[in-house]
Parts: C-alpha cells; sequence; structure tokens
C-alpha cells in the first residue's frame, strides 16, 4: 500500500550502553520511536548498506543515505557523557544534538516488499512509510536569509545546515565594510551584529555551488561609496541588497540612494526593522513604498514582526507573545502594496507564527504571494529546537492553510521573486 518511507532523521541514544537511535517520523514528535539496538533488526544495516550503493540508479534524487555506525555509537554512548546519558535516560533527548550534525542526515528510500517488513519500519508502522512523508522530503525548499561566517559557524558546517534543513537553495547575505561610526552603533553592528561575512564570502560559496547558493550585496548604508560597492556586485549577478541592518533611517537619503539602485539593477531590498536600531521609522515605510512602486522589498525582524498585530505592545517588547488582533501595520503594508513582501526567518519570524496560530493560518491564506521561507539561524545542527529554521519550516507545514500554499511559501514565491 506504501510505496515510500521517509525517515526523518536518526538520533543517537547517548543514555544506553547498547546504543540506540530515535527514529524521527515527524518534526512534533509523534510517532518517533527509540529502538534499542537489540531491539533494531539487526539485518537492517548490511540492507542499508547494500542500498546506499544502489541508490544512485534506483532512486537519482534521492538524499545521500546515512548508516549510523553501531560501533560509533557505543562509543557516544558509553564516552565522556555520562551525565547527559541520565538526562536522556530521563526521557529527554535535547542534549543529543550536539551529536547530530554527525549522525544525522536525512534520507529517504523506496521501500522493496522484502524492505517493508523490516522491523523497524513496522514499529512506527503509518508514520514513517506515508507518502506525505515522502513527499514533503522530495519537495524543494528555498531558504532566503542566511549568512556566512555567522557566529564564527564554519562554511562547512553552513552548508551541511543547510543540507540537514532539506533546503535546495540558500541566498546569502552579507555583511557591510567594518566601520567604525554611528550607523554600525561605533562598530557594535558590524558583521550584522553577528560576526557575519561580508560580500567577498558569500560571492565565494555561491560560485564554488552555482546551483544551490545565491548572493546578495552589502554595504553600511551611508559610507560614501555604498553604491559603488554594492553595484560592483550587483554586476557580478547579486541577487538582492542586503541585509541592510544598519542605524539609519528606512527612508533616508542613503537608504534611498540603494532603493534607486535596486530599481536600477531589478533586484530586491531586504530590510532588518528593529525599533531605534535598525532601519527606523518602520510607520513612514508606506511612503516609501509608494515612492518606489518598482522596487520590491523584503520587511524582516523584530519590528516588522511585532507590528503583525493592529494592538502592538509597546515598541519596545520585540518579541510580543499572546493573541494578534489582524491589521497591524505590517498586514496593512503587504495588504496595499505589491512591492512588500515579508521574510519569515528568525527568532521574530517564528515569535510571529507560533503565538497565535490560528491568526497565522489566516495571515497565511492573506498573503500566500508575499512570504517567503528564510532560517536566519546561527546553529550548525540544522533540526530540532536549537534550529529556528527548522521549528520555521515545521511551523509553515502545519500551519499552512493548503498544500499550495505551503509550496508558495517555502519555495514558488521566492523563485519568482529572485527569477530563478
Ligand atoms: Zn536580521
Ligand atoms: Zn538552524
Amino acid at each position: 500500500m506504501w510505496k515510500h518511507v521517509a525517515l526523518l532523521g536518526v538520533v543517537a541514544h547517548l543514555g544506553d550502553k547498547r546504543a540506540a537511535i530515535l527514529v524521527e517520523a515527524h518534526r512534533d514528535r509523534t510517532h518517533d520511536e527509540w529502538l534499542r539496538r537489540d531491539e533494531f533488526d539487526m539485518e537492517a544495516f548490511p540492507d542499508l548498506e547494500r542500498f546506499e550503493s544502489g541508490l544512485g540508479r534506483v532512486c537519482r534524487e534521492a538524499r545521500k543515505l546515512t548508516i549510523v555506525d553501531a560501533d560509533r555509537l557505543v562509543r557516544i554512548g558509553t564516552g565522556d557523557h555520562g551525565e547527559k546519558s541520565e538526562q536522556c535516560d530521563g526521557g529527554t533527548h535535547e542534549s543529543e544534538f550536539e551529536f547530530q550534525i554527525r549522525i544525522w542526515q536525512k534520507f529517504r528510500m523506496r521501500t522493496s516488499p522484502q524492505y517493508s517488513r523490516r522491523r523497524f519500519l513496522i514499529t512506527s508502522g503509518a508514520a514513517l512509510c506515508s507518502t506525505s512523508l515522502f513527499a514533503a522530503e522530495s519537495e524543494p525548499v528555498f531558504d532566503i536569509h542566511q549568512h556566512t561566517k555567522y557566529l564564527a559557524r564554519t562554511d562547512e558546517d553552513l552548508l551541511a545546515h543547510q543540507r540537514t534543513m532539506g533546503v535546495s537553495r540558500t541566498l546569502l547575505l552579507p555583511a557591510g565594510t567594518p566601520v567604525s561610526r554611528d550607523s554600525t552603533h561605533l562598530g557594535k553592528s558590524n558583521g550584522l551584529a553577528a560576526g557575519c561575512g561580508g560580500n567577498e564570502t558569500v560571492v565565494a560559496i555561491a560560485k564554488a555551488h552555482p546551483t544551490e547558493y545565491y548572493f546578495g550585496a552589502n554595504e553600511v548604508t551611508d559610507l560614501e561609496n555604498a553604491e559603488g560597492e554594492i553595484e560592483r556586485y550587483l554586476k557580478m549577478g547579486a541577487k538582492i541588497i542586503g541585509e541592510q541592518k544598519f542605524g539609519v533611517p528606512c527612508d533616508s537619503p542613503e537608504s534611498e540612494r540603494l532603493y534607486h539602485l535596486a530599481e536600477q539593477y531589478n533586484v530586491p531590498v531586504i530590510l532588518h526593522f528593529q525599533h531605534e536600531r535598525y532601519n527606523l521609522g518602520i510607520e513612514r515605510f508606506d511612503k516609501v513604498l509608494a515612492k518606489f512602486p518598482k522596487v520590491n522589498f523584503i520587511g524582516h525582524a523584530q519590528t516588522f514582526w511585532a507590528n503583525v498585530d493592529a494592538n502592538p505592545a509597546n515598541q519596545t517588547v520585540l518579541y510580543p507573545k499572546g493573541p494578534i488582533t489582524p491589521g497591524g501595520l505590517t498586514d496593512r503594508l503587504l495588504r496595499d502594496f505589491p512591492n512588500m513582501y515579508g521574510d519569515l526567518s528568525a527568532g521574530s519570524g517564528l515569535n510571529a507564527l507560533t503565538r497565535d496560530e490560528e491568526h497565522t493560518r489566516a495571515f497565511f491564506e492573506r498573503h500566500q504571494d508575499k512570504l517567503m521561507f528564510g532560517s536566519d539561524c546561527a546553529d550548525a545542527v540544522g533540526v530540532g529546537t536549537e534550529c529556528t529554521g527548522a521549528g520555521i519550516l515545521e511551523a509553515v507545514r502545519r500551519l499552512a492553510p493548503s498544500k499550495a500554499i505551503e509550496r508558495k511559501l517555502l519555495w514558488e514565491n521566492a523563485c519568482r521573486l529572485f527569477r530563478v
């Protein structure tokens, strides 16, 4: 009956000398199954190995199949992590995430009649063997918001993070030149206030992975040569200007120079709105949208998402909680201006999606052509509660009113906007 199997992940169980695995079936943890090593069908290991060797021929679009090395699991389980093991025995497995980057990969496989009889599949039953899970894994995701060198993350970890999240296209947003002036808060906001890499670093990754990574062009808004620097990278094929995250009014003459440049090169601009910190004056942004009707603007960050609520808390509350009254400033900008888009990334995006889920379903419906998935997280794991991007993906998949809308948010809107 079920043609496909999708395992979302396997995680080492640290709390057991006889190593076990967690088979993660759904991102909300329903149908997760812990299987002790001695409960796991021993024959499955050689089968998996055989399967991998035939993977390229059997299922061409399949991701890499990860084989959990039993010896390594045992080593982890009996290694230096005795304290964590206790925690795991108590039923939580948060502490295992640090190991996931080494042993966790998404994979999927086509079942054979022989394979589907394996006990570990049967144990998890329908959850594992659903075609919809297979579909979720095989459907592409576009991440419009990531950074290089993010809180010192290595390029290798960035690439692995994106793969683990199941992202096939990533837009890398560079920082501006490190300088000490008011707009960088005397240097505190250099590197997008998170150690992020500049223009050269994003170009390097995009060149090395041309079908998976795209790059933006950026500079400190009020540096004299901001236009020249950004234009140099637009000529090289930058897909966007930003992330603009500097202490200037969003309608400053210096910002407007860059909006003109965006119009000239037909690329969007992404703005980090944060009260009294970056791109000040969101309440006047409607004038910018009206003045630059040919420029697509993407709103991002705390003040953009807090103002989804018609009764926002005090603007100093950057992550407001609780029910949302529809019709806030952000809601209206998205409704009234065809050139206003929303980036769902970061803790601010995730907070806006999860604080009032009923609101989110309707919000997705209203702005289904305007919202785009972004992760903007600095972790190396790409999965679980430590990864904001994984949380946002989960929320979009769970709350999108239809499959068609989910696909727009995770893929189609970004492909259209960036013309790829
Ligand atoms: Zn940001
Ligand atoms: Zn992440």
